[in-house]
């Protein structure tokens, strides 16, 4: 279908993009790749007056090493995530689950601010920046300010961003020494959209897990930590035993939606057993 009318503004700056948006009000949007927002408004799903595009704001575009962490523009696209020397080494739980992102086309052109803005619970990498504890970094007709992960996911599409804000990047703490990861998902051979995504962090010391983190995917209206989980590990022997038992509580106080893919029981069940497996890799066992 064809979308409705809008006009369209390409920003030469950040601070152009900005009131841009702000002039524009609730019915202005921002464009970056693309590959969410398009089908959207071919769909008349959504229906903007304003497009603001931010593409070529290519200040929002690479990776920063700032000492204890590391800042990714919002505009990096998936592509250059997956690829980037400092990601890998500092916090390769983001290369690992952004590699499984759609196809070469889309990760390409969408870009990791893109698919948190969009803020969709099937998308791989909310829960993921979730358990790395990241934090957003924004501006605004107010300025700038940061926003901790857990913060930004407010409802099903939804985030905390205010009106006239863009998400500017996302800084992402160095995993220290003795940190494994794991991204396990799950999906249909035909689509890469997970039906559950897993995403562990493990820090063994002396045989054990001393701490875990899990972030969830599609496992509710937002990407979950599965705290009951992440509780049992710490302290937990690092074997596959002991893991499994601590993965059982993975969907405690998760509210798994029902579609197409699959009813509410069978995603607890992925849950459990994706958690398993993410958490014995993450702790190399
Ligand atoms: C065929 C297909 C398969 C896909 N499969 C997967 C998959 O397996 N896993 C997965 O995680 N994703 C998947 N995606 C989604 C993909 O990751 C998109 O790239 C991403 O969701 C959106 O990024 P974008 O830059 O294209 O954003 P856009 O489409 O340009 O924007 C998306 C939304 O975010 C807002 N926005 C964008 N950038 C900013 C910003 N900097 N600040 C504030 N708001 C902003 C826009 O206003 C819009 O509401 C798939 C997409 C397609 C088309």
């Amino acid at each position: 279908m064809i979308p409705a009318q809008f006009d369209y503004v390409r920003a030469g700056s950040l601070d152009e993009a900005v009131r841009a948006l702000a002039e524009g009000g609730e019915d202005a949007k921002v464009i970056a790749g693309g590959q969410s927002l398009l089908p959207l408004l071919r769909l008349r799903l959504a229906y903007p007056d304003l497009l603001v595009d931010i593409s070529r704001l290519n200040d929002l575009r690479g990776v920063r090493d700032d000492g204890a962490s590391l800042w990714i523009g919002a505009l990096t696209p998936h592509a250059e995530v997956v690829t980037d020397p400092l990601i890998a080494e500092h916090c390769g739980l983001l290369s690992e689950a952004t590699a499984t992102v759609a196809d070469p086309a889309v990760r390409h052109r969408g870009t990791i601010g893109g698919s948190l803005s969009h803020a969709d619970p099937a998308g791989d990498l909310p829960a993921v920046v979730l358990a790395l504890d990241a934090t957003l970094t924004v501006r605004g007709p107010g300025g700038d300010r940061e926003i901790a992960a857990a913060d930004l996911f407010a409802d099903y599409l939804t985030t905390s961003l205010g009106d006239g804000e863009i998400l500017t990047g996302v800084r992402v703490p160095k995993l220290g020494p003795g940190w494994g990861y794991r991204y396990e998902k799950f999906h249909r051979t035909a689509q890469s959209w997970a039906i559950v995504g897993v995403a562990a962090l493990a820090r063994r010391t002396n045989g054990q897990v001393a701490e875990a983190r899990i972030g969830l995917t599609n496992m509710g209206s937002v990407p979950v930590r599965a705290r009951a989980a992440e509780e049992a590990a710490a302290g937990a022997e690092a074997d596959r035993s002991a893991l499994r038992a601590a993965a059982a509580h993975a969907d405690e106080e998760t509210q798994p939606p029902a579609d197409l893919h699959g009813a509410p029981d069978y995603r607890r069940h992925l849950a459990r057993v994706l958690t398993a497996r993410a958490l014995a890799a993450a702790a190399g066992v």
